[in-house]
């Protein structure tokens, strides 16, 4: 059998591209080297409960025809990200909004606040942030940056804060309002049922080989396809050949407790240097701690996540967006061009730190340019 084409990796980029293609009448192999569909937002059951297998993973996005789209292949629950942070056992609420700022300081009104933001913004003598640490100190000040963000930080990216770039930071909303809602997005939830089905769905009909290494037998695959779509990482793709670009890599330690409710929350980041993980997660908490029937779930499964700096054999989870290894990417990506009837995509094809609904914008968007 010919394919119109071949689509490496069945995580969300493959499957929008997978299903958008088969819509608009082409023919689609897929093939994946794990042994499920999904990519990183695979969800399993454990015990009753829809467990996030490479990390808590909290649909949010601004973008109508990302939402449009996806609700096709999932209804979303109300689930709202309100993450605590643990600094040696004192509590904080994320992101940074009025409720951190009465815990951290004592202050009652956004004006006081604000006040005390810039006489510590004023004492570190901060005009232009140049990094993490400067943009961190401008935003939220020295106590915050202390107790909430440099020591998650630099156990997540495992570099000093003064040598990581100052936009990681800015992913985070800063508040003077009593608002825990993690996310600055019109739209948030969990597929009801798991991401897992969310993606079966997008791809209901389309043949899928799992356990299938594209690079161990691409003359074979490519042979049965016009055009390929890759989505694993680009380094790979061409062997290495300039060198290895870096990413930060996570382990997950994952238990069944027998007790109904572990932290309260589906997660608490642990903000103190000394704790070995960034972070625990609860995963019934995404889903109220109930089943599909309504019925509150007797036990719990947490998981703890441990940061580490990628090498050969690990899960590549992070792109490291630091100015060596962009230029390394745009070495590669002068490759990637020249490689005939491939197209490169997703987190790791284009080595870009991109959320869920990115990726399935950026999807789309090569869908248009292919089909139209
Ligand atoms: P992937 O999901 O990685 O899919 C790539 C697939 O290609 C994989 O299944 C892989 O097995 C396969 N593959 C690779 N090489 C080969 C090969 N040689 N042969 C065959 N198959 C191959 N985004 C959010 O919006 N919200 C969140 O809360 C959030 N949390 C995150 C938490 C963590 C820990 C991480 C790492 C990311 C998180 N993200 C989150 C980002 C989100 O995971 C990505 O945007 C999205 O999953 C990227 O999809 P993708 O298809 O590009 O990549
Ligand atoms: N961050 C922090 N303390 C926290 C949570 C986040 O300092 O408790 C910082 C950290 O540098 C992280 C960045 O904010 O890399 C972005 O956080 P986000 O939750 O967006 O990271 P994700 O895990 O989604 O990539």
């Amino acid at each position: 059998m010919m394919y119109d084409y071949l689509i490496v990796g069945t995580g969300l980029f493959g499957a929008v591209v997978a299903q958008q293609m088969k819509a608009a009448g082409k023919s689609v192999l897929m093939v994946d080297k794990r042994l499920h569909i999904a990519g990183n937002v695979y969800t399993e059951q454990i015990e009753g409960i829809h467990v996030h297998t490479y990390g808590a993973h909290i649909f949010h996005t601004n973008n109508q025809r990302v939402w449009d789209y996806i609700t096709q292949f999932a209804e979303f629950n109300r689930f709202t990200n309100s993450p605590v942070a643990n600094y040696h056992g004192e509590l904080y609420s994320l992101p940074f909004n009025m409720y951190t700022f009465h815990k951290m300081w004592g202050v009652v009104t956004p004006e006081e606040a604000a006040a005390k933001i810039e006489e510590q913004r004023q004492a570190a003598g901060i005009t232009e942030p140049k990094n993490l640490e400067e943009q961190a100190i401008s935003l939220v000040g020295t106590d915050i940056y202390q107790k909430l963000i440099r020591g998650y930080t630099e156990k997540q990216w495992g570099r000093p804060c003064d040598q990581l770039p100052a936009f990681i930071i800015k992913r985070l909303p800063v508040r003077l309002t009593f608002d825990n809602n993690y996310f600055n997005a019109l739209y948030q939830g969990i597929p009801v049922g798991g991401y897992t089905r969310m993606v079966a769905n997008m791809l209901d009909g389309i043949d899928v080989r799992l356990g299938v290494d594209y690079l161990e037998n691409k003359a074979e695959l490519d042979a049965l396809a016009q055009k390929v779509v890759y989505t694993g990482p680009i380094d790979a793709y061409f062997a290495f050949r300039l060198g290895e670009l870096e990413y930060r890599s996570v382990r997950f330690e994952t238990e069944v407790l027998d007790k109904s409710n572990f932290q309260g929350n589906a997660a608490v980041n642990y903000t103190d240097k000394e704790t070995p993980w960034t972070r625990i997660i609860e995963h019934k908490w995404f889903e109220f701690g109930r089943d599909a029937a309504g019925n509150e779930l007797p036990k719990t499964v947490i998981s703890r996540e441990y940061s580490s700096e990628w090498k050969p054999g690990d899960e590549p989870y992070y792109p490291i967006n630091d100015e060596k290894n962009a230029k390394l990417y745009s070495e590669y990506k002068k490759l990637a061009e020249q490689e005939e009837n491939v197209i490169f995509g997703g987190r790791l094809g284009e080595y870009k730190y991109y959320d869920m609904d990115a990726v399935i914008a950026s999807a789309l968007e090569l869908c248009d340019s292919i089909t139209c």
